[in-house]
């Protein structure tokens, strides 16, 4: 097996194991409300939290995905910036980059 076929293995777990999570968490949030006035309460904050959860579950799916695509057409590894190869212990540290350190750097000091 290659290291991309095993890095896709690993991803598609991943995105399974997510997407059954981020389904939990939208069942929950579908839940009526307590009838107890307190218990809604703690409800709505849950519910905010859970949410904050769901989206953090969702961009993680996408970047997976997108990482999956590029895995497909031979793009993985490739910083979609400067479109040098994106240093193997990077991608065992984040197997969804999608550009180099350097530019990802780049890209955060920019932004600040
Ligand atoms: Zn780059």
């Amino acid at each position: 097996m290659t290291s991309h076929q095993s890095i896709a293995l690993a991803l598609r777990a991943r995105l399974e194991a997510l997407t059954h999570r981020v389904d939990d968490l939208e069942a929950e949030l579908r839940q009526p409300l307590d009838a107890d006035f307190e218990e809604q309460a703690v409800d709505l904050q849950d519910d905010e939290a859970i949410a904050a959860l769901e989206n953090a579950g969702r961009g993680e799916i996408a970047r997976i995905r997108a990482a999956l695509a590029r895995l497909d057409d031979w793009t993985y590894g490739t910083c979609v910036t400067c479109g040098d190869s994106i240093a193997p212990a990077r991608l065992a540290a984040v197997p969804t980059a999608m550009q180099c350190a350097g530019c990802a750097g780049a890209t955060k000091s920019h932004r600040a």
